[in-house]
């Protein structure tokens, strides 16, 4: 079997990867030639946990193939997945504009029956749009070429993308086609073993899915947020409320951690989409609405604690970040907490030391020269006026107190991810505020 698959980001390169290791000829296609020429070279642009090694494999293997051309890609191919960017346009809306480009180009270029799976997060009528896009130009080409569309909506997780295509909670395909039904199945066979679902929908419920599920779990999260500021205010501990709660069946316990708020490219812009589709319908979707308002105010708290600690004293002080990316195992900085914090700490006159373990190279892109990077957790805590803990790297998580005692000016921790005890830092000298819990004893 052969197929396309067109953008070569997080969501396509994984997915392209993890069909080449199911012994599928798998063509990647990108119109960013840097990124292909790197990628023909073995270097991978992005950071996967696992994903350099599988891709070296699959291309060892010859069953990996990376172009520009996406007309070449096309040749036998009996699957193309659209796996380009959606980026939110300036009213909140998901701009089309790739996905539709990269269909012109399949209308252009088909010459043989073809499944265009929109693999993008894409609201509801794209996988319509795509289809009169490709149709447009194989009649403006004055041929008959017959061609299924379908949506096939990614739930991957950025840092452990890998383990989450290869074994999906479930599989997301709407399409009216039994011919692409056969096809996807088919495709789809080596990952449904160990009973992981294929559920076949109508488009629109394919295409809602994805956006149903980002909005569910990003209001978990500005619940959480909102009870955990409410817990500091009544002098409740969240953390002993997350677990009352997430013990009840019906709630769980997964995704209810307090923080800084959610980042990253998905959450922030399917929140917005979704509200900018209900809007066209004239359904104003009111909790989602809340949902957002909560997380850009929850972005701020940080910055605020560090402000009320040092009574607005904060120009001229040094404060040492650990973690940028908008979490663990990625270098995905876009729309990352840490850039809001920083910022405003910069804007009220501050200095800030940074440590990502992978992340810097994309923080840089974002902040220039505007912050200085340590080369290690420690390097930036010397002469430091206090610590802000914004991604929960594993290698935070069991400082060296005595070394940090050592290097810090300011012994005071601002935890934004709770990860560390308040009893162990105060015994070991450090003032420390989290997220919704008490900030001394
Ligand atoms: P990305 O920005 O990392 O990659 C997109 C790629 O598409 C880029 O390499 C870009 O050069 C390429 N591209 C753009 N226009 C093109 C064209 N006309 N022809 C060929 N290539 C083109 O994006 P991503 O994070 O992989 O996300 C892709 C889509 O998947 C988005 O709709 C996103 O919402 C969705 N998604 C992302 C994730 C995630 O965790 N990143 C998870 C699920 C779904």
């Amino acid at each position: 079997m052969k197929i396309s698959i067109v953008g070569t980001g997080y969501v396509g390169l994984v997915t392209g990867t993890c069909f080449a290791d199911t012994g599928v000829n798998v063509t990647c296609v990108d119109i960013d030639e840097k990124k292909i020429s790197n990628l023909k070279k073995g270097i991978v642009p992005i950071y996967e946990p696992g994903l350099e090694t599988m891709i070296k494999n699959n291309v060892d293997k010859g069953r990996l193939h990376f172009t520009t051309n996406l007309k070449e890609s096309l040749d036998q191919a009996e699957v193309i997945f659209i796996a380009v960017g959606t980026p939110p346009g300036e009213d909140g809306s998901a701009d089309l504009s790739h996905v539709l480009a990269v269909a012109r180009e399949v209308g252009k270029n088909i010459n043989h029956s073809i499944v265009v799976v929109t693999k993008s997060t894409v609201p509801i009528g794209t996988a319509e749009k795509v289809r009169a896009a490709v149709k447009g130009e194989i009649e403006a080409r004055g041929v008959d070429v017959p061609f299924n569309v379908a949506s096939n909506p990614e739930f991957l997780k950025e840092g452990n993308a890998i383990d989450d295509f290869l074994k999906p909670d479930r599989i997301v395909v709407g399409t009216d086609s039994e011919e692409a039904e056969k096809v996807i199945r088919r495709l789809y066979k080596p990952f449904l073993l160990n009973n992981h679902p294929i559920l076949f929908m109508d488009i629109p419920s394919a295409e809602l899915t994805k956006y149903a599920a980002n909005s569910m779990l990003a209001t978990k999260i500005s619940f959480m947020n909102d009870i955990a500021n409410l817990c500091e205010l009544v002098g409740a501990d969240v953390n002993m409320v997350r677990k009352g709660i997430g013990s009840d069946s019906r709630i769980g316990n997964k995704f209810i951690y307090p923080g800084i708020g959610y980042g990253g490219s998905c959450f922030p812009k399917d929140v917005k989409a979704i509200i900018r589709t209900a809007n066209t319908y004239n359904y104003p979707l009111r909790l989602l609405q809340a949902v957002e308002h909560i997380n850009e105010d929850q972005k701020r708290i940080i910055a605020a604690k560090v402000k009320n600690y040092f009574q607005n004293e904060v120009k001229g002080k040094t404060f040492s970040v650990w973690g940028l990316s908008f979490k663990p195992h990625t270098d995905d900085m876009r729309e990352a907490p840490a850039i809001i914090i920083i910022r405003e700490l910069l804007e009220a006159g501050a200095k800030i030391k940074a440590y990502d373990p992978i992340a810097m190279d994309e923080a840089k892109k974002e902040f220039n020269n505007d912050i200085e990077y340590g080369q290690d957790p420690y390097d930036v805590l010397i002469d430091s006026d206090g610590l802000l803990l914004l991604t929960e790297w594993p290698e935070f998580r069991i400082p060296n107190y005595n070394v940090m005692k050592k290097l810090m000016t300011t012994k005071v921790v601002f935890d934004g991810r709770n990860i560390y005890d308040m009893h162990e830092m105060n015994e070991n000298g450090f003032d420390y505020m989290g997220i919704g819990r008490a900030s001394k004893e």
